[in-house]
């Protein structure tokens, strides 16, 4: 039994938008590791590419601990190779590899990350972005909620135009973050928003194959079928070819959480998330339309 994720709150159940709903928008998925984004949210993020978006890869590590031989040199070659993979296969417009050292990210300081993801969000407009949960916890990743609490503030601070004057100065202009999906990574992490991924399931099987220096897909399929053959064995739902030995090792074994979360809200695939949306005001206070709406109905003209 896959550990489940927590729900929180009212679920929103994301279905598939007629059209291109999201024409003009950008998005941007923040990964630490080349691996993340394709366990995370690959379906949804074809979803909404499919439905308009412009969506930008954002590679924060050089992934130098997680790779196919004891050579870093090698290791983060190969991931970089991936990550390359990952941004063709999904129609990422671009990537941006900011290169900080895997499982290290705490020797840079805290102040020089959030800036550098500040200004991608000014730059490349960003309404959306995708990464972990800041606040997530049983996460024992550092890059994880580094990277992740990085964001979180630059969203909000990247509206702010005396933050960082300098760059409006040089035609980079403040831009607020409107919506955050954050990836449900661990056992008992919350999820408030299900989006429905029955439609771009084999998207999420071509990104997590691309994956093949670290992660739990990759060439896993083709491995075991060449194992299992020197045994005299044979599992048929591997078929007869590595394609799609991998290929249906990835639908077997690493979409088991997407298709028991699918099956709960009665749909066949899915993925959950933390989805913060646009900031309002501060707790407990009235939002700017709210005190626009009580103006319109209370405002009297002057004796
Ligand atoms: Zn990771």
């Amino acid at each position: 039994m896959t550990p489940k994720a927590t729900p929180k709150g009212e679920i929103f159940l994301e279905r598939r938008a007629p059209g291109r709903p999201h024409e003009g928008k950008v998005l941007a998925a923040i990964q630490p590791h080349s691996d993340d984004m394709p366990i995370y949210s690959s379906g949804t993020i074809a979803k909404l590419i499919d439905e308009g978006y412009t969506a930008y890869l954002i590679q924060v590590t050089n992934d130098e601990k997680c790779g196919p031989t004891p050579s870093f040199g090698e290791t983060i070659l190969a991931n970089e190779r991936d990550v390359e993979a990952l941004a063709k296969v999904m129609g990422f417009k671009q990537t941006f590899y900011l290169g900080y050292r895997n499982h290290l990210m705490d020797e840079a300081p805290a102040v020089e990350i959030r800036a550098r993801m500040l200004f991608l969000i000014r730059a490349l407009k960003v309404d959306t972005v995708f990464t972990f949960n800041p606040w997530g916890h049983g996460e024992e990743n550092p890059d994880h909620w580094i990277t992740a609490q990085a964001v979180e503030a630059a969203c909000w601070m990247a509206g702010n135009p005396k933050d960082y004057p300098e760059h409006l100065a040089a035609g980079v202009m403040p831009y607020s973050v409107r919506e955050k999906y954050y990836w449900t990574a661990r056992p008992g992490q919350p999820y408030n928003r299900v989006v429905d991924i029955s439609d771009y399931i084999e998207q999420r099987i071509d990104a997590n194959r691309v994956n093949q220096a670290q992660g739990p897909a990759g060439s896993q399929g083709s491995r075991l079928r060449a194992r299992l053959a020197a045994q005299g064995q044979y599992l048929p739902e591997l078929g007869n070819d590595d394609d799609t030995a991998d290929r249906e090792y990835i639908r077997l074994f690493c979409c088991t959480a997407a298709r028991e979360l699918g099956q709960q809200y009665g749909v066949q695939y899915a993925e959950p998330f933390y989805h913060v949306g646009p900031a309002g005001s501060v707790y407990g206070f009235a939002t700017g339309e709210e005190v626009q709406a009580y103006l319109d109905t209370h405002v009297r003209p002057l004796k």
